[in-house]
């Protein structure tokens, strides 16, 4: 788990840290991931007890009402929600503020920053369409000025935070006539009450049922062209390039995090569990996946913390990131795959923590960049 090299009183500030998210998400959300499951979103007002107990933005300035503190602080959090098996996309709300942080006017960021921090105003990311996924150029949605508004024009799909999102990064052409990435740009839109847009239900995904993931609706929908991120139009796919690290390190850490659990829960079981007469571990296969997936793990864990390190010091590059999400993530299933044969017919039934963890990793290989797009981009750097 997240420690790093940092001073005593740091780690302690940090150790702290851990144990009240660990409290709150205790309880709090654990005993309705049932019910969350059930109507495939999170309660409204689990953003706003978020955001109350600094759950929310913690590694955005206090100046803007963040938690003041590092990546570390969102690893924490990260780690702490896999490590409970609760589905909670904060990472995504708080990647949206990065965005407003990095591009934003301060008068954008004092205007939004403070409410998402307070879980108020609830962040998604809206780039993927029906027709376009891993090829954000070809996105349909169009943002055409009008006076001081952009009217939007289209729809989104798989947007994770759909179902309550209030602030919405959006990803727009601007310019219909340019080819390549320059007609793309970033405008933030807040969503409640606006006319013409509109949310569909979440979708009807195979895993991580607690949290919501949407179509969004743009008909003619009308922005003040003041939300526009940026000094100019058609920087939105520099600004993807830049800020999509922080998604993909946020990912990578859940993934080491439920390798991490998979294997501390499957050494609990087949301890338990007997078979011909002794416990599954005194054989030595069992021993030998166990040991193959410890190890494994133990590898992504030491991997990921320098890239953490890196990444909080300002020197971590958008390859290595990329090498860290896909290596990860593909690690991470191989890890959970394994560790679900070693339970057998049980491994399979819903309500044991690894097949949720089966389900609800499989993801992770697929958002914020598939892992084929990842390996494309890692191999430019060749
Ligand atoms: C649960 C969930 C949550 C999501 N949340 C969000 C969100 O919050 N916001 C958002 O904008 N999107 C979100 N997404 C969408 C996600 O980012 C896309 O699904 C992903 O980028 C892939 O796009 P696609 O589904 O259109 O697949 P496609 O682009 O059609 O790809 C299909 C397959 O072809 C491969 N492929 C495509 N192009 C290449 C290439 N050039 N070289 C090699 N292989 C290639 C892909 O790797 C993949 O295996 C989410 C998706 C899911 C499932």
């Amino acid at each position: 788990m997240i420690s790093l090299s940092q001073p005593a009183r740091t780690g302690d500030a940090l150790r702290t840290f851990r144990a009240t998210i660990r409290t709150f998400i205790q309880t709090e959300f654990v005993p309705h991931q049932d019910r969350w499951r059930e109507q495939r979103f999170p309660d409204a007002d689990a953003w706003t007890k978020a955001g109350a107990v600094g759950m929310l933005l913690s590694d955005v300035p206090m100046e803007y009402g963040g938690g003041g503190g590092t990546f570390a602080h969102e690893a924490v959090i990260v780690e702490e929600l896999t490590r409970a098996g609760v589905s909670f996309a904060s990472f995504i709300h708080d990647s949206v503020a990065h965005y407003i942080l990095a591009y934003g006017t301060e008068e954008q960021k004092g205007n939004w920053l403070p409410r998402m921090a307070r879980g108020e105003l609830v962040g998604a990311i809206a780039m993927s369409e029906p027709t376009a996924g891993s090829d954000l150029q070809g996105i349909k949605t169009t943002a055409r000025r009008d006076g001081d508004h952009y009217v939007i024009n289209g729809s989104k799909t798989f947007i994770t935070n759909g179902w309550h999102a209030g602030l919405i990064c959006l990803a727009a052409k601007t310019d219909i006539r340019a080819t390549g990435p320059k007609g793309l740009s970033l405008i933030i839109v807040e969503a409640k009450d606006l006319p013409g847009y509109r949310v569909g239900r979440p979708l009807d995904k195979v895993g991580t049922h607690a949290q919501d993931t949407c179509e969004l609706f743009f008909d003619d929908v009308r922005v003040p062209a003041a939300n526009l991120l940026g000094p100019a139009e058609g920087r939105g796919s520099f600004q993807i390039m830049e800020n999509m690290s922080y998604e993909r390190l946020a990912i990578a850490v859940a993934a080491v995090a439920t390798a991490e659990r998979a294997v501390a829960v499957t050494t609990k079981y087949v301890k338990e569990r007997t078979a011909f007469g002794k416990p599954l571990i005194d054989f030595q296969n069992t021993r030998f996946k166990l040991v193959e997936c410890k190890t494994e793990a133990h590898i992504a864990r030491v991997f990921l913390d320098d890239c953490v390190e890196r990444f909080i010091a300002g020197r971590l590059d958008g390859f290595t990131t990329a090498m860290a999400k896909y290596w990860l993530t593909d690690s991470e299933c191989r890890i959970v795959d394994e560790c679900l044969q070693l339970h057998g017919g049980y491994g399979y039934l819903a309500d044991y923590p690894i097949a949720r963890m089966w389900t609800d990793s499989r993801v992770h290989r697929i958002y914020a960049g598939t892992n084929e797009i990842l390996k494309e981009m890692i191999a430019s750097s060749l």
